[in-house]
């Protein structure tokens, strides 16, 4: 049957990429369908129940800056906050947070249900309507046909999912979910770039039956952090440590003896896996010399005795896990409540999308998360806001929007994506951007809130609470910069306790804050009173402290725009640019990038080579 109802935009599939696309689209006003397997798993963390880490909290602080859920949905299932790096510079402090994975995905659901212009339809997607080259809608498992202007598809490791545990496997979306067969070799005829990856998730084990007095405590921080700009610690549940112990020389005896029954090291999977999410097995492999590797054992939740024990991965025969589980100090008498496993999945070539996460190859139809190469929860929902944005825009005839390089770290990913592809999972590192001291998690709001208010994304109760953080922040900048401190008054001698040097003519209180012994509370209330808001007070004192290093990076940024703005034409003939290597000329005519400043993150792509297409493309005008 045809639904009666049509739609703007459906997103196919309810996990991160999902939940943040059909939000993003619905905010802005589309009609948004969303249509997934089962609303019990809307938000599912499929692996470890955490948010956040190096380069992750950048994103998931980028996508709560347009308004969307993570952040929020985080500090509400949050059982343990940390600040990571946190005696490093701003630029890669990273918030991370440890979940109640049932208070996480309970937040979620409420946020969707909650959400005008939003409907949720519990079916799987087992084709796509197609006029020409055109997406149209989706026809579901029993043959109801959904219409509408775009479409996202955010399958995550569901599409031809095959889950290993030893050298049996079976086919599976994840543990306990069936896989998307149909709809995967229906995407199979589509001109699209299909290949294989692979992650892997630790047996989980009960909390009961483990000894917590051998190993080290790990409380979060205090004060507890949080994550969204709108957050306050009073949204969060109670909180709790996680533990750390270490594997040892017999696990890994116990490892290499199971090899032999290894889906990896037998070649049963040939799809790659995360790089830096190794398993126990690559773990031992790839770092032979080490005697123990780390295992941090975190609660699953507050109702739940589940512990998720990070760095032990694996898709080693069950036999082979519990040996090796019960090696570990403190886990001797470990019962295991869920095997680990391996699940091998389809992805696609990202370099056949565009900026926008529109596919090249058939319009109206958008890829966000796992599909796309990339590993994460963070990663997804990113890409997930983004191409909700951009199919609500196309089905109501606004712009289309995606960030640079320059302003957020969803920008650096979507155009590594874009330009390089990937053949591993993808995940964000801080290291992936070249504008770090400009992109960090605590200026996210001021990078993109308001660029997230012309589109229509962020509501007003957090614009409201923006610009109030905004004007406090420029008056306190104001009232630094215009107060000074005279040597030789009781303000001066409460300065000369810390300075190395003291004071020996007067100074303003902004140029105080810039010297290395002092920090904004050491300066704000010597005369005047100081700000309450403390995010704005963190950022007055980012801001003064790093300006000269700030002010680099935006010339920089400059540079690059005048490439940005150089267009390659799409006709563009490589092999007559004369001296360029014929390895680029190839990469060039394969990749076609649209700019310049696209060309010059190819691999391989030098200074010199860029002077090369500069001078033809002057030739040609
Ligand atoms: P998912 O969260 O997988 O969500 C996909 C959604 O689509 C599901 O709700 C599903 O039911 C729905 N769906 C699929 N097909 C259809 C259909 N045809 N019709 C309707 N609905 C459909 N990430 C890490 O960062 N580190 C790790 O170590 C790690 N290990 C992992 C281990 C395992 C075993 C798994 C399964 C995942 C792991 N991940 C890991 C990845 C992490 O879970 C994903 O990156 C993240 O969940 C991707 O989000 P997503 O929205 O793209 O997809």
């Amino acid at each position: 049957m045809d639904y009666p109802d049509r739609f703007d935009v459906i997103v196919i599939g309810g996990g991160h990429a999902g939940t943040e696309a059909a939000l993003a689209a619905a905010r802005i006003g589309a009609k948004t369908l969303l249509l997934t397997h089962n609303i019990e798993t809307l938000g599912q963390m499929s692996c470890n129940p955490a948010i956040g880490g190096i380069g992750k909290s950048h994103l998931v602080k980028e996508i709560d800056a347009l308004d969307g859920a993570m952040a929020c949905a985080t500090d509400r299932g949050g059982i343990q906050f940390r600040i990571l790096n946190a005696r490093k510079g701003p630029a890669v402090r990273a918030t991370r947070a440890q979940a109640d994975r049932v208070l996480y995905k309970a937040a979620i659901r409420s946020i969707l249900e909650n959400q005008p212009n939003l409907q949720i339809f519990q079916q799987a997607a087992d084709d796509l309507i197609m006029e020409g080259e055109t997406v149209k809608g989706v026809v579901t498992q029993t043959g109801i046909r959904f219409h509408a202007r775009s479409v996202v598809l955010t399958a995550g490791t569901f599409l031809g999912g095959v889950i290993h545990v030893g050298l049996d496997n079976h086919a599976g979306g994840r543990a306990g979910d069936p896989p998307s067969v149909r709809l995967a070799q229906r995407l199979r005829e589509l001109p699209l770039r299909v290949d294989r990856l692979k992650t892997g998730t630790p047996p989980r084990i009960d909390a009961r039956s483990v000894d917590f007095s051998v190993m080290q405590p790990q409380p979060g921080d205090t004060p507890t952090p949080v994550m969204s700009f709108m957050g306050s610690v009073d949204d969060h549940p109670q909180q709790v440590n996680c533990y750390i112990t270490h594997t040892n020389l017999r696990t890994h005896d116990i490892i290499r003896g199971g090899l032999d029954r290894s889906p990896m090291y037998t070649g049963v999977i040939e799809g790659i896996g995360p790089r830096y999410c190794p398993s126990i097995e690559d773990k031992i492999n790839r770092f032979a010399d080490k005697d123990q590797h780390q295992v941090f054992v975190e609660p699953e939740g507050l109702t739940t005795h589940e512990l998720y024990p990070n760095g032990i991965s694996t898709s080693l025969p069950f036999d082979v896990q519990m040996e090796l589980v019960r090696s570990i100090r403190g886990f001797e008498h470990a019962h295991i409540t869920r095997p680990g496993y391996a699940i091998e999945y389809d992805f696609f070539n990202p370099q056949d999308l565009r900026h926008t996460l529109e596919t090249k190859h058939i319009q109206g139809l958008y890829f966000a998360g796992q599909i796309n190469g990339t590993t994460g929860y963070e990663e997804a929902g990113a890409q997930g806001l983004l191409a909700g944005y951009n199919a609500a825009a196309r089905a109501l005839d606004r712009e289309a929007w995606y960030p640079r390089r320059d302003e957020a770290y969803i920008g650096v990913m979507v155009d590594d994506l874009i330009t390089l592809g990937t053949s591993e999972p993808y995940r964000m590192f801080t290291s992936r951007a070249e504008y770090r001291l400009i992109l960090r998690e605590d200026n996210a709001d001021l990078r993109l809130t308001e660029k997230g208010r012309e589109l229509g994304l962020v509501g007003d109760q957090r614009w409201a609470r923006f610009e109030a953080k905004r004007e406090a922040m420029e008056q306190e900048l104001q009232r630094l910069k215009n107060t000074w401190v005279h040597p030789n008054t009781p303000e001066a001698e409460q300065l000369d306790a810390k300075l190395k040097t003291g004071l020996n003519r007067e100074y303003n209180l902004a140029d105080l804050i810039k010297r290395p012994e002092l920090n904004y509370p050491d300066v704000a209330n010597l005369k005047g009173e100081p700000i309450e808001d403390e995010q704005a007070a963190e950022q007055v004192e980012i801001q003064l402290k790093y300006s000269g290093y700030i002010e680099r990076q935006k010339g920089e940024i400059e540079q690059m725009r005048r490439q940005e703005n150089t267009r390659l034409p799409d006709d563009f003939d490589y092999d007559q640019v004369s001296g360029l290597s014929n390895e680029l000329k190839l990469k060039l005519g394969q990749q076609r990038p649209e700019t310049l400043a696209q060309a010059s993150r190819i691999q391989g792509m030098t200074p010199a080579a860029i002077s090369l297409l500069l001078v033809y493309l002057k030739k040609r005008q």
